[in-house]
């Protein structure tokens, strides 16, 4: 009997562990569930669509898809189809690759108002993320946005707000988003961090990138930037001196003819939300840096803005029968109980790049082998069984490439593909029948 193994979540870190599982256990039957019908977790819903080489990484990941023994499980989702204990009892080693899909929030009033919204509402509209809150009209009527957060998803955001209707036409943005998006009034985008340049986690090829938009000029006050990157510590002082190349050229602009201004902000934090039922100014408190942390001073100013997303980070998503510790699947290395793993973002959080999940997938499948499972539970017919019982169109890679190849037909010449955003659409051409 061969090993049976459920990877939970088809992104990155479910694909590399399978991938590490084969090579560990010849032979082992690896079904790959994730709750869309479509694989590829955030390389898919996540990588701005202007970053297309980013997603070539999918190209392996399909290959992982092809190999004997493994099944791609779509249309299935972990705590509404099956729950944690059944996959357990079904499969001899469970791996959790799940990410973390909520985010996280401003504890500020007025963080509910119309035009503040979460990074998974923002990018999930643009990406297509299935059942996405439709933020076309929001966006479209925007004269000045605020993205709270130093990182690349800052960045993305930002980048994708200000590119114009030819910069967007070769992406694989959802064309809604790209005509608000291009119809908006745009003038001021401002970019803010509580802490300084030196803190900011930016990668060098995006912060560039703000360089090189066409109908953008990306600014900076030059009293933000410290003369060299001594206080970075040692390991990233490289990194940041680079940066503060970047952001020099930023503080040498000045205002030109270009309808929007990128205003990358320091060493500030909105403390408020003000307008009647939507957004129109946000209160913003001067920091300080304290031993690495930033403090707020007494100074505060204002922001019009009719539109705000945080971009400050991702949360765990709560699964009956899952203990979570430190925001992650509570877990030792990986080991979260015996035949149950966790890997990627679901077990260090959401930090790294896609490569990071691999080494992390590695170091569990090590584990995993030293713990030497053997194969005593039913595996993957037994869970066809269980969910055709309960009417649930799974879909498998064959569908998968149907749903695939429909999108890229509809791109036409020159996008690389035209994204379907509900689940109903992608089962709709798929040979599974969507259940009555
Ligand atoms: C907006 C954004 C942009 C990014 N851009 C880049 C970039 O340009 N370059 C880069 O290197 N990295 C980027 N990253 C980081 C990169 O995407 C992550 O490192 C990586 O996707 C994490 O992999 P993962 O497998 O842990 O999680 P995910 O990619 O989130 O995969 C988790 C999978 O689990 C599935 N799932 C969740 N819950 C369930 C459930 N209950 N049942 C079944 N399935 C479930 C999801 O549908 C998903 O497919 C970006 C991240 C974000 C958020």
């Amino acid at each position: 009997m061969n090993l049976s193994v459920a990877v939970v979540g088809a992104g990155p870190s479910g694909f590399y562990a399978a991938d590490a599982m084969l090579k560990a256990f010849s032979g082992s039957q690896i079904d790959i569930i994730d709750q869309w019908p479509i694989p590829f977790g955030l390389v898919r819903f996540g990588v701005a669509p202007d970053h297309l080489s980013t997603k070539n990484v999918t190209k392996l990941y399909e290959k992982i898809l092809d190999k004997p023994g493994v099944r791609f499980v779509g249309n299935v989702e972990l705590g509404r189809d099956i729950s944690y204990e059944e996959l357990k009892s079904l499969f001899d080693v469970v791996i959790l690759a799940f990410g973390m899909e909520k985010p996280r929030l401003l504890d500020i009033p007025g963080a509910d108002l119309a035009g503040v919204i979460s990074v998974t509402d923002f990018v999930g509209w643009y990406n297509a993320t299935p059942e996405s809150k439709d933020c076309g009209e929001l966006v479209s009527r925007a004269r000045s946005a605020i993205v709270v957060g130093n990182g690349n998803v800052a960045l993305d955001i930002v980048r994708l707000l200000a590119k114009t209707e030819a910069e967007l036409a070769t992406t694989d943005i959802v064309p809604a988003a790209a005509n608000a998006i291009v119809r908006a009034p745009l003038n001021d985008i401002y970019v803010v961090g509580r802490r300084g340049p030196i803190e900011s986690s930016f990668s060098f090829p995006e912060l560039s990138e703000l360089g090189d938009l066409v109908e953008a000029q990306t600014l900076v006050d030059s009293a933000y930037l410290p003369a060299d990157a001594s206080s970075a510590e040692e390991s990233v002082r490289k990194k940041k001196e680079r940066n503060l190349r970047v952001f020099r050229t930023f503080a040498g602009n000045s205002a030109d003819n270009r309808p929007v201004r990128i205003h990358l902000m320091f060493y500030a934090s909105p403390i408020e939300i003000i307008g009647q039922d939507q957004i129109t100014t946000v209160k913003m408190s001067r920091n300080t840096v304290v031993e690495g942390r930033a403090v707020a001073t007494n100074e505060t100013f204002m922001i019009d803005a009719d539109l705000l997303v945080p971009t400050i980070g991702y949360e765990l998503a709560s699964i009956e029968g899952l203990p979570s510790l430190g925001g992650v699947v509570k877990n030792q290395d990986g080991r979260v109980e015996p035949g149950v793993y966790v890997v990627g973002w679901a077990r260090r959080g959401p930090t790294g790049v896609i490569g990071t999940n691999r080494v992390d997938a590695r170091e569990v499948v090590a584990l995993i082998s030293r713990d030497a499972p053997t194969a005593s539970k039913p595996g993957p017919s037994s869970l066809d069984d269980v969910l055709s019982a309960r009417s649930v169109s799974a879909v498998d890679a064959t569908d998968w490439r149907q749903i695939d190849a429909a999108e890229i037909a509809s791109g036409g010449s020159g996008r690389p593909r035209v994204k379907f955003t509900t689940v109903d659409e992608m089962l709709r051409v798929t040979k599974t029948k969507v259940a009555a």
